[in-house]
């Protein structure tokens, strides 16, 4: 069993209101009571609407909150119904997912993307950078090269690496009950990482998280693949049993 620090991260989506706050409070009695010593970090990306609220009444330093996006733009200015990255520091946002495939779906660039990144780091929020293929591009042979366009066009050499963790999302994968094949996956993820260390001439890899339909019955398929970091849980997390389960039984 692993020592190594892992993530898990729930994206809340459009989901959730003040009574949500049970699925933190039940996850926290979880980990309080564990009796193995994993290092992990939980982290609740939640709607904009709660982080506030959630920020004040949580006691534990196992959990951070994150939020699901922001605008490019970093501060105050005339953007109708959006909110920036300096707001959501101050109200208590730690985490930040950017470039999330359903953010893409509605005309989200490379290009937005990375001006949504560099508000955020400015802001010294923590970054969880979604990137992934299409089940087209994946037919045709062409994630490799969809996944560094992807991280290329939206990074920077400047940008400080140590704050971002990136999130290999299969966009065919998402709430769809569909997962890659494990030894398709290990390959997907160790281009990644060496991949990124070639760009960006560093001699660090990246943390790298994946997500994609995991729930408590298939975590146990991904515990066996080293180089992920952790995972980013879109609907499983949205209840705490299938969610703390995730966790147990990613270490059993
Ligand atoms: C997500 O939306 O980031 C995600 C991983 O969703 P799900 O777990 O529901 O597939």
């Amino acid at each position: 069993m692993t020592n190594k620090l892992r993530y898990f991260i729930a994206n809340w989506k459009m989901f959730g209101d003040f009574s949500s706050f049970r699925i933190i409070q039940k996850t926290n009695q979880y980990l309080n009571k564990e009796k193995n010593f994993n290092k992990k970090k939980i982290v609740f990306c939640v709607p904009y609407t709660l982080i506030h609220f959630f920020k004040k009444k949580i006691k534990s330093k196992l959990i951070s909150l994150g939020s699901q996006n922001c605008h490019h733009h970093e501060n105050f200015g005339p953007f109708t119904g959006s909110i920036s990255a300096s707001m959501l520091k101050k109200i208590g946002t730690e985490y930040i997912i950017l470039g999330h495939s359903e953010n893409r779906a509605e005309g989200e660039t490379n290009q937005i993307i990375k001006k949504k990144i560099a508000s955020s780091l400015n802001q010294k929020l923590k970054i969880i950078f979604c990137i992934g293929e299409t089940y087209k591009d994946k037919r045709n042979g062409k994630t490799f090269s969809v996944l560094r366009k992807q991280i290329k066009n939206s990074l920077e050499k400047k940008f400080d690496k140590n704050k971002i963790i990136l999130a290999y999302e299969p966009v065919w994968s998402i709430g769809t009950n569909k997962i890659p094949k494990m030894n398709e996956l290990q390959d997907i993820i160790k281009f990644i990482k060496k991949d990124f260390k070639k760009i960006f001439k560093t001699n660090k890899f990246p943390k790298i998280l994946y997500g994609g339909s995991v729930n408590h019955k298939n975590i146990h398929l991904f515990s066996a693949i080293n180089e992920i970091d952790g995972f980013l849980i879109g609907s499983a997390s949205q209840s705490s049993k299938k969610f703390i389960d995730i966790i147990k039984n990613y270490y059993k």
